[in-house]
């Protein structure tokens, strides 16, 4: 089997990382969440005031500011999931509630914010073997990943799903509320102007919208075996 990258692209909540990490843990691959990179330096920016009333961000700040922006993952054996950690601090449980979800769209439309985490995970992928997720994997990062697969499901499935994880995670959650978000960085992530989210030409297209996680997880591995077997 030859080692390849695989890029999974799609809108807000439709499942894209937990097929992505279920997929690397089978294959022995490193995932790549790109969401929690976007998610790590909004959530900088709330703790540094870098948020005006009005939710301007304050850019000439935060252009400043991102040396000192140091996202890494560790691979948490207990969960078999890699954690989020900005500066050394563990910050996974802190950019998945509504705070961060609410102001991620804005900074992830922010050009040098952009190059600089699309510099970052170029760099992750030189070796190969890696499963990245995000919005502009097939089309910007990895222009030339050998898979690329573009996710969907109705805004509907996707706020119940992003409920259900937030409840189950025991943090507060309204559906009418996660609908909205869903809805709102969709916009905002499609109608951008650097590396906007889109199906890349070659992106093999798939609405999860009622598929099973394991129907999922197996149709994802298929399209692998397919791919890494070729010549
Ligand atoms: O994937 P997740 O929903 O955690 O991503 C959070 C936000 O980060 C997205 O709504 C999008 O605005 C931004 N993002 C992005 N490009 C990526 C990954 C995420 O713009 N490659």
């Amino acid at each position: 089997m030859k080692k390849i990258i695989i890029a999974i692209d799609g809108h807000s909540s439709c499942g894209k990382s937990t097929m992505a990490k279920d997929l690397a843990s089978k294959i022995g691959y490193t995932y790549i969440d790109t969401g929690a990179m976007y998610r790590a330096v909004t959530y900088y920016a709330l703790q540094h005031g870098l948020f005006d009333a009005d939710g301007a961000i304050r850019l000439a700040e935060l252009e400043a500011a991102l040396p000192d922006i140091h996202i890494t993952f560790r691979f948490n054996e207990e969960t078999r999931r890699p954690d989020t950690y900005l500066n050394n601090e563990y910050i996974e449980d802190k950019i998945r509630g509504m705070e961060v979800s609410s102001h991620v769209s804005p900074i992830a439309a922010v050009g040098f914010v952009r190059s600089a985490l699309v510099a970052q995970q170029q760099e992750m992928g030189l070796q190969k073997g890696i499963v990245m997720d995000g919005r502009d994997i097939g089309t910007v990062v990895f222009p030339d990943a050998e898979l690329k697969v573009f996710v969907t499901a109705s805004a509907e499935v996707r706020a119940q799903r992003r409920y259900d994880e937030l409840v189950a995670k025991g943090q507060p959650a309204s559906y009418d509320d996660i609908l909205a978000n869903v809805v709102e960085r969709d916009r905002i992530d499609s109608s951008r102007e650097v590396g906007p989210l889109r199906q890349a030409d070659d992106a093999i297209l798939l609405d999860n919208s009622h598929l099973t996680i394991p129907q999922q997880n197996e149709w994802l591995m298929q399209q692998y075996l397919r791919v890494a077997s070729e010549e």
